[in-house]
C-alpha cells in the first residue's frame, strides 16, 4: 500500500462511568493506525461503537433503543451506496448480555467485552469477513493494558488513567462484580510510564480510575502511587475516583495532608445513612464509621470537597431509614453528589429481597434527597466567592473570549481570558457562584 490510508469515520458513544470514557479513548487509539478517525456523529460512519453501561436497568434499555436508530442509519448508508457501517457493542452490556445482543438486534456485527478492546482491529477484520462473530471477554486484564498503553494520544490537558479494575465487594444491589470481574491492579511501573507519556504530551492533570480505586494493590498502594506520580515533571494535579470507605487507609489520608499535587476532592460513596440498609447492602461500613472517617479526612485536609453516591428505595427502606440518610447528608455536608433510585438488577442478591419499594415512593424520596444535596452544592460553591483559586484552564467557553477550567475542588470555573491560557494553572478571583459552576476574573496581583 502506498500513501496514507483513506480516513474511515469512527463514531463512539460512551455511556456510564469515567472508566468507559477512558476505554473509549483507548479504543480510538487502537483503531487510529487502521485509518479510523473519530467523528462526532453516527451518520455515515464506517464504524459505530456503543460503549455501554449495565449499572441500572434504564442504562441497558437505552442501548437497545439507540441500536434501533443506528440500524436505520446503517440502512440509509448502504442504500445511498455509501458502503457498510460496522456496528460494535462494547462495555458492560456486551459483557453481561453477550450473544443475546446479536439475537435482539441483527444489525449488530460485533459484541466485545471490556477486557478485549486490544483485539478490536482483529475482531473488526473478522466481522467484515463473517457477520455476527462474538468474542468473549476471557483475556487477562494485564494483557489488555500491555497492548493498549503503546499509542496513547491525549486530547486535552486533563486525562483519565485506569489503574484498577473490577470489584470484590459484592454490594447486594450491584452488577459490577459480575460485569467487570475480580479486583485487579495494574503494575505501578506501567502506570507511571503512561503518566510520563501523558505529561510529555502536555497533560497537567490525571484522574486515576478504578471501580474501587483505593483498593489499588500495586506497589505502595494508592498512596504510594500518588506520591510516585506527583514526582513527574509537568504533572501538577492528581485525582482519583471511585473509592470505597472500607479501603480509605491512613496512608491515603496522610497523602491528602502531605502531597500538594493531590487535589482536595474525594468521591466517597456511602449509599445510605441507615445501618440496617447498609447491612442489607453488604457495604461493610456503618453511618457512624463513615462519619468518623470523614472527620479524620477533614482533620488531614480541612478544605476537602466531599462527594458521594446515594441510593434511595433499596428493598426494605422505610421512612426512618430514609430520614437517617438525610441526617447523614446534613452532618457531612457534600460539595457534590450522584443519587439514584434503586434499580432491580437480575442476578444480584437484592433483586430477590422482599420489600421492594414502590416507584412513587422512590420518586418522592429522590426529589427530597436532590433538594438537600443541590442546596449543599450551591452553598459549597458560594463559599468560594471572594477567594482566589488556582484554575487549570481546559477549553474555550461557550461565549466568545471566555475559557473554562477546574478549581482544585473540581468545580467548573469560567473566566474572560485569552485562549493561550488553556493548559495553564492560573489564579482566578471567584466573583459569583451558581450550582454547577463558578465565574471569576484573572487575579493579576497573585499571578
Ligand atoms: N464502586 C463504587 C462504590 O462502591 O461506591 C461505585 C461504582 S457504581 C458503578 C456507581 C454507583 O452506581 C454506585 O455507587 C451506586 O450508587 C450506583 N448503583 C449501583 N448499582 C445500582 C442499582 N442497582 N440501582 C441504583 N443505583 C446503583
Ligand atoms: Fe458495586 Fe459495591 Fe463494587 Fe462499588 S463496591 S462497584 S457499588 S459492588
Amino acid at each position: 500500500m502506498s500513501g496514507t490510508a483513506p480516513l474511515k469515520r469512527l463514531y463512539i458513544k460512551t455511556y456510564g462511568c469515567q472508566m468507559n470514557v477512558y476505554d473509549s479513548e483507548r479504543m480510538a487509539d487502537v483503531l487510529a493506525p487502521l485509518g479510523y478517525g473519530v467523528t462526532d456523529s453516527p451518520e455515515g460512519a464506517d464504524l459505530v461503537v456503543l460503549n455501554t453501561c449495565h449499572i441500572r436497568e434504564k442504562a441497558t434499555e437505552k442501548v437497545y433503543s439507540e441500536l434501533g436508530q443506528i440500524k436505520m442509519l446503517k440502512r440509509e448508508k448502504q442504500a445511498a451506496g455509501g458502503g457498510t457501517m460496522t456496528i460494535a457493542v462494547a462495555g458492560c452490556v456486551a459483557q453481561a448480555e453477550g450473544e443475546e445482543i446479536l439475537r435482539r438486534q441483527p444489525a449488530v456485527d460485533l459484541v466485545v467485552g471490556p477486557q478485549s478492546y486490544h483485539q478490536l482491529p482483529e475482531l473488526i477484520a473478522r466481522a467484515h469477513r463473517a457477520r455476527g462473530e462474538r468474542l468473549a471477554a476471557d483475556f487477562a486484564a494485564d494483557e489488555k493494558f500491555d497492548a493498549l498503553t503503546a499509542e496513547r494520544r491525549p486530547t486535552g490537558v486533563s486525562a483519565f488513567l485506569t489503574v484498577q479494575e473490577g470489584c470484590d465487594k459484592f454490594c447486594t444491589f450491584c452488577v459490577v462484580p459480575y460485569t467487570r470481574g475480580a479486583e485487579w491492579s495494574r503494575p505501578a511501573e506501567a502506570i507511571e510510564a503512561e503518566a510520563r507519556s501523558l505529561a510529555g504530551q502536555g497533560v497537567r492533570e490525571v484522574t486515576l480510575l478504578g471501580q474501587n480505586v483505593n483498593a489499588y494493590a500495586g506497589e505502595g498502594g494508592l498512596a504510594g502511587l500518588v506520591r510516585r506520580l506527583a514526582r513527574i515533571e509537568g504533572l501538577d494535579r492528581i485525582r482519583y475516583t471511585t473509592s470505597h470507605p472500607r479501603d480509605m487507609d491512613e496512608a491515603l489520608i496522610a497523602a491528602h495532608a502531605e502531597v500538594p499535587e493531590l487535589m482536595p476532592y474525594l468521591h466517597l460513596p456511602v449509599q445510605s445513612g441507615s445501618d440496617r440498609i447498609l447491612k442489607a447492602m453488604n457495604r461493610a461500613h456503618t453511618a457512624e464509621s463513615y462519619r468518623r472517617l470523614i472527620e479524620k479526612i477533614r482533620a488531614a485536609r480541612p478544605d476537602i470537597a466531599i462527594s458521594g453516591d446515594f441510593i434511595v428505595g433499596f428493598p426494605g427502606e422505610r421512612d426512618a431509614d430514609f430520614e437517617a440518610t438525610l441526617q447523614l447528608i446534613r452532618d457531612v455536608g457534600y460539595a457534590s453528589a450522584f443519587s439514584f433510585k434503586y434499580s432491580r438488577r437480575p442476578g444480584t442478591p437484592a433483586s430477590a429481597l422482599p420489600g421492594q419499594v414502590a416507584e412513587e415512593v422512590k420518586d418522592e424520596r429522590l426529589t427530597r434527597l436532590l433538594a438537600l444535596l443541590e442546596a449543599q452544592q450551591q452553598a459549597f460553591n458560594e463559599r468560594q466567592a471572594g477567594r482566589v483559586l488556582p484554575v487549570l484552564f481546559e477549553k474555550p467557553g461557550r461565549h466568545p473570549g471566555q475559557i473554562i477550567g477546574r478549581s482544585p475542588y473540581l468545580q467548573a470555573v469560567h473566566a474572560t481570558a485569552p485562549d493561550r491560557l488553556i493548559g495553564q494553572i492560573v489564579p482566578v478571583r471567584i466573583e459569583s457562584a451558581a450550582r454547577n459552576s463558578l465565574a471569576g476574573v484573572l487575579d493579576l496581583e497573585t499571578a
